[in-house]
């Protein structure tokens, strides 16, 4: 498994397929003055492909799909068919917002992928429209429905908290750890890009110490899980009773940079390599120079010797380049 200079195992690839989204959450895409990369500078699934093997060899075992909304890729069901063959893959699994699911759910089972984690930020009809601003709560349900049916379980709801649009509805989705056998993750908004939803994450910020107490003070204590995984991003609790589980990730409040085990792939085939820096490595100019696997494998690894530790978010510095959907959370 690849280490890099502070002792950190990295072995977990996470792959933005595209910077398009169906939604627009108010802290990840403005409405107006978006820019999109051109097709072609897009990595083709047989480039995904490539960099899959070249990260297997050097030890990664762990994939995820990103966007942007990765179900909006065309070719999502080849992109996922062609990584999870790679031998070596042992997890395979796509963040996404759940409205194509109900086409998709089970297509994207058949070609492979294992879990999804789904984004839904409130169980309110108007504060979902006024926080993601497309998409209904029908939908949103639809696709969780979808998933669950096709069998891509465990499923986690993503749930990012914003002061005033949905800070007051993480009680119903906990509730449904609560009553139901869900598995929600709260997370911290992190500033990111510089721009208007930079703003929106530092001015609407909710630090998860907040959101657990006002958890628990409508739904009774957490108790945190045993065995927790510490390269888990997320804290985990459960209820006293109840099957479900609640998590925290606390980038802000908490940060868990000393275990980090992630390295990012663009949509456009940059290894971004902490999510709040702006430093990056280009393998796609080496893939279409003539690059292949071993090329790859060594951009991969000076990528991680190079991967730094430590953001300064509380300085104000953050990364300027790109916002969440230009790099794939
Ligand atoms: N479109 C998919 C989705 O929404 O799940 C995948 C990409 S989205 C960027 C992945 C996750 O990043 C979502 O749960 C979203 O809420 C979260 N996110 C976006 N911008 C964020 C920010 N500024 N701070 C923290 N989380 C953010
Ligand atoms: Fe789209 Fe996901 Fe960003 Fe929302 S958080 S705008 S669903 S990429």
């Amino acid at each position: 498994m690849p280490r890099d200079r502070f002792g950190r195992d990295i072995d977990y690839l996470r792959l933005s397929v595209t910077d398009h989204c169906n939604l627009r959450c108010v802290y990840c895409m403005p409405l107006r003055g978006l820019s999109f990369i051109p097709s072609p500078e897009l990595l083709s699934a047989t480039e995904i492909e490539v960099v899959v093997q070249a990260a297997v060899k050097v030890g990664f075992r762990k994939f995820r799909l990103t966007g942007g909304e990765p179900t909006l890729r065309p070719d999502i069901l080849e992109i996922t068919r062609r990584i999870a063959a790679v031998s070596g893959v042992e997890d395979l699994a796509m963040t996404s917002n759940g409205i194509l699911l109900p086409r998709l759910a089970s297509p994207l089972k058949e070609a492979g992928l294992r879990r999804l984690n789904i984004h839904v930020d409130t169980l309110d009809p108007e504060r979902l429209t006024k926080l993601m601003r497309f998409g209904s709560l029908e939908e949103f349900e639809a696709g969780i429905a979808a998933a669950q049916e096709a069998g891509l379980v465990p499923i986690k709801i993503n749930c990012t908290v914003t002061r005033d649009y949905n800070d007051g509805d993480v009680v119903e989705l906990a509730r449904r750890a609560l009553e139901g056998d869900w598995h929600v993750r709260f997370i911290e908004l992190m500033p990111l890009g510089g721009g208007e939803t930079a703003h929106v994450a530092l001015s609407q910020f909710v630090p998860s110490s907040e959101t657990r107490r006002r958890i628990e003070g409508e739904l009774g204590p957490l108790v945190p899980l045993d065995n927790q995984n510490p390269s888990d991003e997320a804290r985990n609790y459960r209820f006293e009773s109840g099957e479900g589980v609640v998590g925290f990730i606390s980038p802000v409040s908490e940060p868990y940079c000393g275990s980090c085990n992630r390295m990012r792939l663009t949509a456009d085939g940059k290894f971004h390599l902490c999510l709040l820096n702006d430093d990056e490595l280009d393998v796609k100019k080496a893939l279409r120079n003539g690059g292949g696997v071993d090329d790859v494998a060594e951009i991969l690894l000076r990528a991680v010797t190079l991967k730094p530790t430590g953001h300064r978010l509380d300085e104000g510095v953050s990364t300027q380049s790109r916002s969440m959907f230009q790099i794939g959370g």
